[in-house]
């Protein structure tokens, strides 16, 4: 075991906004804590560039550099970064157990979970070629970059048509491609799409490739799967929206999720069906998913951890 048979007082896991900002919290709590990055240190916005909507920053700032900064803000209140994944979890007894990749084992009082979400991809080479050079998976985040341009919307949940609208409202036309002949969204959101006069709609339609050159994305290759006829449309900015997955299957034996696996908190707090356990960002909140609200929890985490462990006399 690690930490000398030390238990420690926090654990977080997770490296995105919830995680640093629970650590922000928890440090000058004086919790100590010691976070867990995870495999891709910073979360989903590592792989966003420009954000400028999270208030503070009022010329936007890449999101990389605001990871760091969150993280910097951590360190300099104490917390222990670890660059090491969390693989396991024993929360069975009154001090809870972790477990990194490498088989080292860690005590903790208590545990706040920040392990975020991961976007669906559709798994073409193309789409990782140009991430962030104009395919995303965020509206929200990057749809402001391609004002009065040509987009392409994949999906047909609730997500894409909220996000097709959404894009509909800044740029030129968006074209939605559907692979089915129906959409799984809610009948009201169908209808704000099917109304938006700028959204077109591909039914039936698959992504073959999506096309770009050293400047981004240039256009798409997409086939209709009941025709089979294959066409090229030209657009700059290609947004999948297939769903997300919640990092949390480490947490299934122990935890209360929902069937997608977001895990469920106590009505107005951070809390789970384990004492001493806390749940922030987008492992809990499939709703919002935004670096501010995230951060939000990460904060709600903390405070209940800190309440936590000061009811117990640990702090
Ligand atoms: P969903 O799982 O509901 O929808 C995913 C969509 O992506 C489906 O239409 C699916 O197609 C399509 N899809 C999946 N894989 C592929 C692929 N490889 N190629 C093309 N299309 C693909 O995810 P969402 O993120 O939309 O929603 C998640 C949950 O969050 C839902 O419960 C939703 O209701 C909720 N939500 C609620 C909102 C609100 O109330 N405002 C806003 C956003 C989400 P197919 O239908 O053919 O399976």
């Amino acid at each position: 075991m690690s930490n000398n048979g030390e238990i420690l007082n926090c654990v977080i896991i997770g490296s995105g906004p919830a995680g640093y900002t629970a650590a922000i919290y928890a440090a000058r709590a004086g919790m100590k804590p010691v976070l867990f990055t995870g495999k891709e240190p910073g979360g989903q916005l590592m792989i966003t560039t420009d954000v400028e909507n999270y208030p503070g920053y009022p010329d936007g700032i890449m999101g990389p550099q605001m990871m760091e900064d969150f993280k910097n803000q951590a360190v300099r209140f104490g917390t222990e970064v670890r660059m090491e994944l969390i693989a396991k979890v024993d929360f069975s007894g009154p001090v809870h157990k972790v477990w990194t990749e490498s088989g080292e084992e860690i005590q903790a009082h208590s545990v706040i979970i920040s392990t975020g979400a991961s976007a669906k991809w559709l798994g073409l080479e193309s789409e990782q070629t140009f991430m962030n050079k104009g395919v995303s998976a965020c509206a929200v985040c990057d749809g402001f970059f391609f004002r009065n341009q040509e987009v392409a919307i994949v999906g047909a949940g609730d997500t894409a048509a909220e996000e097709a609208t959404y894009l509909s409202k800044l740029c030129k036309t968006v074209h939605m491609l559907i692979r089915r002949d129906e959409m799984r969204a809610s009948k009201i959101m169908q209808e704000r799409v099917k109304n938006a006069e700028n959204i077109k709609i591909y039914w039936n339609t698959e992504t073959e490739e999506i096309l770009g050159d050293d400047n981004g994305v240039t256009g798409m290759r997409i086939k209709n799967n009941v025709s089979g006829e294959v066409s090229e449309v030209p657009v700059t900015g290609f947004f999948v929206a297939i769903g997300h997955k919640p990092n949390t299957d480490i947490f299934k034996d122990w935890l209360d999720m929902e069937d997608s696996g977001y895990l469920i908190t106590k009505p107005d707090s951070a809390k789970t069906n384990v004492d001493g356990v806390f749940a922030s960002g987008d492992a809990q909140d499939h709703v919002y998913r935004q670096a501010v609200t995230a951060a939000g929890t990460g904060c709600m985490a903390a405070l209940d951890a800190e309440r936590y462990l000061s009811a117990k006399g640990i702090i």
